[in-house]
């Protein structure tokens, strides 16, 4: 069944025992695949498939009072119980972040504070939407794999990195098995971006492949990949290889605040193209 990238999820205690926001940007993808809109208190049942077991869970959009709320916008969940096959199964998988996070919970005094597993621990669980309405495809992404993934990104240079990482048949050294699932993530994250800017570099607006009919653009990590392993769209900038090539030669800050990079030499150069940063 082909699937289509749909949104990664940092592991958290409220997923190990919940389920998930949908954020609300993605809730538009999540209509446009499916032949239905959820309303207002409206819920649906939905399968999660996750290896080779199918598990069942809640897809409801909250119902806000609106008069209560009125500049809440519609939020959507995924929802199961803490005792559900699948809260079970995550809690299992996700074993590094649910020890991390019971532990942590223990020592809170407001129970209710929202607790996060540090970056070199934290742990990801990835959506695909399906051709099926009601079927979602879940990948895990464990402690392990991300520090084996950190481990094997020490043997090339960053720029070099995302250039393999772009690619659709990775060098060996890239194809051991638990770094294959990060690889395809961050190429379908990446490749969704691409898309968003239709293949125009963020910094100059160029289509440089248009001419050629030949979608040459990259995709650049603010903070380096081989260091955070951090693929959230709002990690990744789309640039032509020219600008991709003076990043990494130079090494300018990317000031978030102004959406502007500040180059050693003094030069500030703010994005011509921004619709995620
Ligand atoms: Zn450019
Ligand atoms: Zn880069």
């Amino acid at each position: 069944m082909s699937e289509i990238y749909f949104y990664k999820k940092e592991v958290d205690w409220s997923l190990l025992h919940l389920g998930l926001n949908i954020p609300v940007d993605l809730q538009g993808i999540l209509y446009d695949k499916s032949s239905f809109v959820l309303q207002k208190g409206d819920k649906k049942q939905v399968n999660l498939i996750l290896g080779n077991n199918t598990y069942h869970a809640t897809l409801t959009n909250i119902g806000f009072d609106q008069k209560k709320y009125p500049t809440h916008k519609d939020l959507v969940q995924i929802r199961w119980q803490p005792q559900s096959e699948i809260a079970k199964t995550l809690r299992t998988i996700f074993r590094c972040s649910f020890a991390y996070l019971f532990e942590q919970k223990a020592l809170l005094e407001n129970k209710k504070r929202q607790l996060s597993v540090p970056l070199a621990n934290r742990e990801y669980l990835v959506l695909y939407l399906t051709e099926l309405d009601n079927v979602l495809n879940l990948e895990c992404i464990t402690a392990d794999e991300v520090s084996e993934t950190l481990l094997f990104t020490k043997e090339v240079n960053e720029l070099e990195l995302e250039q393999l990482l772009d690619m659709k048949d990775a060098p060996s050294f890239l194809q051991r098995e638990k770094t294959v699932k990060i690889r395809k993530l961050d190429r379908k994250i990446s490749d969704r971006l691409k898309h968003v800017y239709k293949f125009r570099c963020q910094i100059c607006g160029k289509y440089i492949g248009e001419k050629y009919n030949a979608d040459v653009i990259h995709s650049h990590h603010i903070d380096y990949f081989s260091t955070s392993l951090n693929n959230n769209a709002d990690n990744i900038l789309i640039c032509c290889p020219n600008h991709h090539g003076i990043i990494h030669a130079v090494n300018p800050k990317f000031d978030r605040k102004s959406k502007r990079f500040l180059y050693p030499n003094g030069y500030a150069e703010e994005l011509i193209l921004n619709k995620h940063l």
